[in-house]
């Protein structure tokens, strides 16, 4: 019996279940969140449950169908929810089950394990009361909660002004939404958007209800610092050199998603620096294939390109995994998934043109802005290493100043520190390279270590690099 592992059960991953299951295979979908959805199709505990239209607004329609394509699945898929891979060994998956360590060998295995928040950080943001955009959602979709009563949302990125909408829907006060991009970037970004027109005009329309709810829009802003006593009260920001303060109980700030990469880096897949998204990614063909035979790719984990992007990938790299286990696949249905996805493809790069990373971040922070808010590494400590050391390299950072070192590895932090690490080197971010995965990708119990160390395959002597 052939095992087939997919870790994510969002839109990706849900499309590929399925996709298998038609085929004949029972796949193994492991997910830590409780319920299927991935980050988009979040669904609430069942007591804080909400009908689809309030939770996921336009999107009510795929979440429904994504659902109800999962519930025709039940009894042949093994589930297994609230389990987070932490450590990938050749084909060994181990598991965090709820409380319970696991160990899975699998023939196959498919990647879907989605994005997070990219975060430029800017004074202040350690400031209880200052969440990330990402957060400031699943606050609101998975604990039908929000951040604070008068909230600021900040940085730039498609969930600037979709969470500040969701936000005045239900009931929040929106003191402003301020967007660091540049106030022409719309512009120049349109040609880009109208690849998928459908989405551009949501996003019109989400700035229409917002100026219609009366939130102040401003473009073109820098983000001075968060201030308040034992919690965030008003963030400073400035616009064409003049100052300006606003009153808040809380501060939702991002600057676009990042691909969820650490599993692909421990299965040993291949890197490359990918310059629209300016980050390093794991290494896929056209069907969802990594660099490493068996593993494949599929959805944000391996660039950002959205949910509908994730669901066709899903379905094209579940019939890539198919067709390399000897099973005839329809080659029409391939090539179509793979047309589909061009679109999705152009109007990312509109979108990174209309949301891009502000250039002169790494110039502009002060050294004592903290960068990595779990060792407590500032960027005046990452110049004085390199300016010390001569560093250039990531990884050589990381070891020297701990950045990247704590219980994020790097998740918050890497995307502030390369850039910091490229601009006090002086050379460019694909040189300055990429922090390497490390086990446990998050944190875990010590007991489950002590667990899998008993697991672990022992490696003959000459197979030691000690
Ligand atoms: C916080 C957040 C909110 C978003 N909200 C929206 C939105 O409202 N509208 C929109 O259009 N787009 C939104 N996006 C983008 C959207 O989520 C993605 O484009 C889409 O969900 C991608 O689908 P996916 O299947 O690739 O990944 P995801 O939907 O992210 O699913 C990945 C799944 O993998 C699981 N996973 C990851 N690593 C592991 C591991 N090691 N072990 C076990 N499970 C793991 C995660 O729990 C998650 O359920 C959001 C993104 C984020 C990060």
């Amino acid at each position: 019996m052939t095992t087939v592992a997919i870790v994510g059960a969002g839109p990706a991953g849900l499309r590929a279940a399925a996709a298998l299951v038609q085929a004949g295979l029972r796949p193994v979908l492991i997910d830590e969140s409780p319920r299927v959805g991935g980050q988009i199709y979040r669904q609430p505990p069942p007591p804080l449950m909400r009908p689809p239209a309030a939770l996921y607004g336009f999107e009510a329609g795929k979440a429904s169908a994504l659902f109800a394509r999962f519930a025709a699945l039940q009894g042949q898929i093994d589930h297994r929810p609230q389990s987070l891979v932490w450590q990938i060994e050749g084909r060994r998956l181990h598991l965090l089950q709820g409380d319970r360590a696991d160990v899975l060998d699998v023939d196959a295995l498919m990647l879907a394990t989605g994005a997070t928040d990219r975060v430029l950080p800017f004074p202040g943001w350690t400031l209880p009361g200052v969440y990330t955009l990402g957060a400031a959602q699943i606050a609101l979709k998975a604990q039908a909660t929000l951040i604070g009563p008068r909230v600021v949302f900040a940085g730039t990125g498609p969930l600037l002004y979709l969470v500040a909408w969701q936000y005045t829907q239900a009931g929040g006060q929106v003191q402003a939404v301020l967007d660091v991009a540049p106030p022409d970037a719309p512009r120049r970004a349109l040609p880009g958007l109208l690849a998928r027109p459908g989405v551009a005009a949501k996003g019109a329309y989400y700035l229409a209800r917002l100026r219609l709810a009366g939130v102040p829009l401003h473009r073109g802003v820098r983000l001075q610092a968060a201030e308040g006593e034992g919690r965030v009260q008003r963030l400073r920001w400035q616009q064409q050199g003049r100052e300006h303060a606003t009153d808040c109980d809380a501060i939702g700030f991002g600057h676009g998603l990042r691909s969820e990469t650490q599993l692909a880096d421990l299965a040993g897949c291949d890197f490359d620096y990918d310059t629209l998204e300016q980050a390093w990614l794991p290494r896929r063909d056209k069907a969802g294939r990594s660099s490493v035979a068996g593993v494949y790719l599929a959805g944000d984990g391996a660039g950002i390109l959205g949910a509908d992007a994730a669901e066709l990938a899903g379905e094209r790299a579940a019939l890539a995994l198919l067709q390399d286990l000897g099973q005839s696949v329809d080659d029409s249905r391939a090539r179509a998934l793979e047309r589909a996805l061009q679109p999705q493809r152009r109007f990312r790069e509109g979108l990174e043109t209309l949301c891009p990373l502000p250039a002169d971040w790494a110039a502009q922070a002060d050294d004592a802005l903290i960068v990595c808010r779990c060792e407590e590494v500032t960027a005046g400590e990452l110049r004085a290493c390199v300016r010390d050391t001569g560093t250039r390299e990531m990884n050589r950072l990381k070891a020297l100043t701990r950045i990247g070192m704590g219980r994020c590895q790097g998740r918050m932090c890497a995307t502030a520190a390369a850039r910091l690490l490229a601009q006090a080197a002086g050379c460019t971010l694909p040189e300055v390279g990429r922090l390497r995965g490390q086990r446990p990708i998050k944190p875990v119990p010590i007991a489950v270590l002590a667990t899998a160390a008993a697991q672990a395959t022992p490696v003959p002597p000459e197979e030691r690099d000690d």
